[in-house]
């Protein structure tokens, strides 16, 4: 069965790390705006500089510009053979998104499953983005306090740089929080209209967190 997810929730809530955790077990592929905005970031073009100051100032990227990296990114993954589904992380963060995201799928024929809130609190949510590493080879994601590396500063699974991303500062970090509620949070009420929204609570440490996606991707995949 094929199966293609959403992950909402506020920066933090564990998207990326539950996602890490999941694709494997249900061989599905990752779909991150935030990985592929920091890649063009990382290519040193005019339009990463202009996407780090967006970002680093906790604000969004313009609607059209994400779902033109998504599409392209999403239609590559979706004509490998062995295209199992997709995990949506970061995207749709705006209700203007999700509508592309409809379309986008139709377009390749492909459906919604479900979507899996995780709820946190911007308490939790501070405290883990501050501690937060990111492989610099492979993006793998540690967090210094609940999953720390083997030996620190390095990525168990080869070897790279552990490093902090540009936009986990504190003010950062609650000016983004601040941007989940305002503009992404009516998502919730719009996929539980559709009847398609799950959630839980995203306020416990990692493998918790992993156990409570696992439960409802179960019950999904049984329905
Ligand atoms: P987090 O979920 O922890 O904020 P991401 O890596 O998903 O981390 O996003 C980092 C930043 O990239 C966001 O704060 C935003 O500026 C930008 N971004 C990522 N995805 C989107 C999106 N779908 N729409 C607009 N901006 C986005």
């Amino acid at each position: 069965m094929v199966l293609n997810l959403i992950f909402l929730g506020p920066p933090g809530a564990g998207k990326g790390t539950v996602a890490q955790a999941v694709m494997d077990k249900y061989k599905l592929v990752q779909v991150s705006t935030g990985d592929l905005l920091r890649a063009e970031i990382a290519s040193g073009s005019e339009l990463g500089k202009k996407l780090a100051e967006v970002m680093n100032a906790g604000q969004l990227v313009s609607d059209d510009l994400v779902s033109e990296m998504l599409l392209k990114d999403l239609t590559k993954k979706a004509s490998n053979p062995d295209f199992n589904g997709v995990i949506f992380d970061g995207f749709p963060r705006t209700q203007s998104q999700a509508s592309m995201l409809e379309n986008i799928l139709l377009g390749i024929n492909q459906k919604l499953n479900a979507v899996i809130y995780i709820e946190s609190s911007k308490e939790s949510v501070v405290k883990r983005l501050s501690s937060r590493w990111t492989c610099e080879k492979c993006k793998k994601v540690y967090n210094t306090v609940s999953l720390p590396p083997k030996s620190e500063g390095i990525c168990d699974d080869d070897g790279g740089n552990l490093i902090q991303r540009d936009d986990d500062k504190p003010e950062t970090i609650s000016k983004r929080y601040d941007t989940f509620i305002e503009k992404t949070s009516p998502l919730i009420d719009y996929y539980k209209s559709k009847g398609i929204l799950y959630k839980y609570d995203g306020n416990v440490p990692p493998v918790d967190s992993i156990k409570a996606a696992e439960e409802i991707i179960r019950r999904i995949v049984k329905e």
